[in-house]
């Protein structure tokens, strides 16, 4: 039997696919067959792979060959490619192609936010900058580039990286953020980039998080796995609080002492009414596994370093690290063949100065965006390569094209973006000034809501507002952005001005 009941169209009595720019429908039917492709390859249960597989059958009879519509949220494509690679079926890809090529003609509908909302303004293909709700966008690229990399579509492939490179350029926040506006939970224009109005809806980041991974497998280059990590240690993990039981719907950079957004001080809430979040944040948790490494013929790519244990091209390893708070990544062979063989490191692009060794051999540097460092011999069990990558606390500046954070400066720290509390700091946040350039330190701490942490402090002046008074020595000190708002509502700020 096939069918389809979404329960709020059911209940308010309408057709099915009447209203698909905000039904949702073949949106809900995405995560219910990728919920039933990861149940079944995680746990072997195909009971819910039916249900899906079903579900599939029926779209397919429904809009296959047809020009019945588009969801306005996008999600069904993805879904669609990876069912056709779960179960063979040809039709499933079709019908991702479609909906794909289909984009661009008016088809998803009105939304009453306009075409671009939903990406349906302009077909893919000829699409050269992200527009539109940021989730919906993200969504739809993860599901281009699975087309693209099964039907081998370069021209496709190639409009989604052109995107992807355009986004990294003028239409990202440090923090791996995307929305700049609330209107629209959507993109801004190119440089167009508020750090208090920021949007970045944490599903958004998950969906980045989703695509460049899929631009990763495609291409092989480390810089989607840069970003990934830059999204996953800051713009995702900041939507979560200390304890585990709030969240951020949205991850602005900064925060001023009278905020409000209507009545809402733009804390972490225990819920909210559009809770698309939560459950997306432990899809991602619950599958971070699956993205830590690679196999290409014979060599193991490892993108991300956390304790692990790692099996692929033959060689068992196990990674041993404090990362993303010590730069040392320890990778011990426990079982190899007697053959050569391949284990690529990935060397993080923020690494201004890293160095490898293996086993007793002396520490070697490793060039600056080598992308993957690849070592090629033949293990034995036993055998231990150290990778030592560069944590010294840094300075970013902004391009100078974002005006709204035109002379201000963040610091990094490995992959973690900081920001200023005001709890933090000797004077109000909004007269503290910094000079870029002058020398970080660092140093461990246990705070109040937070645990452990590293700060970072930096030379600052206090700034006061009247023009006669003379500016003051004082230091200013910095935590990781995603440990923010778990000491009360003060202000923060990742962006400070430069004096
Ligand atoms: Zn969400």
């Amino acid at each position: 039997m096939q069918g389809e009941i979404h329960v709020a169209v059911v209940h308010r009595g309408e057709p099915r696919y009447a209203r698909l720019a905000w039904s949702h429908e073949l949106y809900c039917a995405g995560h219910l067959i990728q919920a039933a492709i990861a149940l079944h390859r995680g746990a072997g249960d195909s009971g819910l792979l039916d249900i899906a597989t079903r579900l599939a059958d029926h779209l397919v009879s429904e809009f296959a060959s047809t020009e019945k519509g588009l969801d306005g949220h996008p999600i069904i494509e993805a879904a669609l490619a990876e069912l056709y690679r779960e179960t063979g079926s040809g039709a499933y890809l079709a019908l991702a192609r479609q909906f794909v090529d289909q984009r661009g003609h008016g088809l998803a509908g009105d939304s009453g936010m306009g075409r671009r909302y939903l990406q349906d303004h302009v077909p893919v293909r000829e699409l050269v900058s992200e527009t539109g709700h940021a989730v919906r966008a993200l969504y739809l690229e993860a599901g281009i580039t699975d087309v693209a990399t099964e039907t081998h579509d370069h021209e496709l492939l190639a409009s989604s990286i052109r995107r992807w490179d355009d986004m990294l350029a003028a239409k990202t926040y440090l923090t791996g953020g995307n929305g700049s506006r609330h209107a629209d939970e959507g993109f801004g224009d190119r440089f167009e980039l508020p750090p208090d109005r920021a949007y970045n809806e944490t599903c958004a980041a998950i969906a980045s998080f989703q695509w460049s991974w899929r631009l990763l497998l495609a291409t092989g280059d480390a810089k989607y796995a840069d970003h990934m990590e830059r999204v996953l240690y800051n713009g995702f993990a900041a939507a979560i609080s200390a304890d585990g039981d709030r969240f951020f719907y949205v991850n602005p950079l900064q925060r001023r002492e009278d905020h409000f957004e209507k009545d809402d001080p733009g804390r972490r809430r225990a819920w909210f009414s559009c809770a698309c979040c939560p459950p997306n944040i432990m899809r991602l948790l619950a599958s971070l596994d699956q993205y830590l490494a690679t196999r290409a013929h014979d060599t193991l790519y490892i993108h991300h370093y956390t304790g692990a244990r790692l099996a692929g091209a033959g060689v068992d390893l196990e990674l041993v690290t404090g990362y993303p708070w010590s730069g040392l990544v320890t990778l011990r062979v426990l079982a190899a063949p007697s053959a050569a063989r391949g284990l690529a490191l990935r060397i993080p692009g923020w690494s201004a100065a890293t160095t490898f060794a293996i086993n007793d051999s002396s520490e070697r540097p490793v060039p600056s965006h080598t992308g993957y460092l690849n070592l090629h011999r033949e293990w034995r069990s036993g055998d231990e390569i150290t990778l030592r990558l560069d944590m010294t606390p840094r300075w970013t500046c902004p391009d100078r094209r974002v005006d709204a954070v035109r002379g201000c400066a963040a610091i990094e720290r490995g992959p973690l973006v900081y920001c200023f509390e005001q709890a933090d700091q000797a004077v109000r946040l909004d007269e503290l000034a910094v000079t870029p350039g002058t020398e970080l330190t660092e140093r461990e701490v246990t705070l109040d809501g937070i645990g452990r942490t590293v700060q970072v402090s930096a030379p600052g002046r206090h700034v006061p507002p009247e023009p006669a008074s003379a500016a003051q020595e004082t230091t200013a000190v910095a935590i990781p952005y995603f440990q923010w708002d778990n000491r009360g509502p003060g202000a923060m700020r990742v962006w400070i001005p430069g004096s």
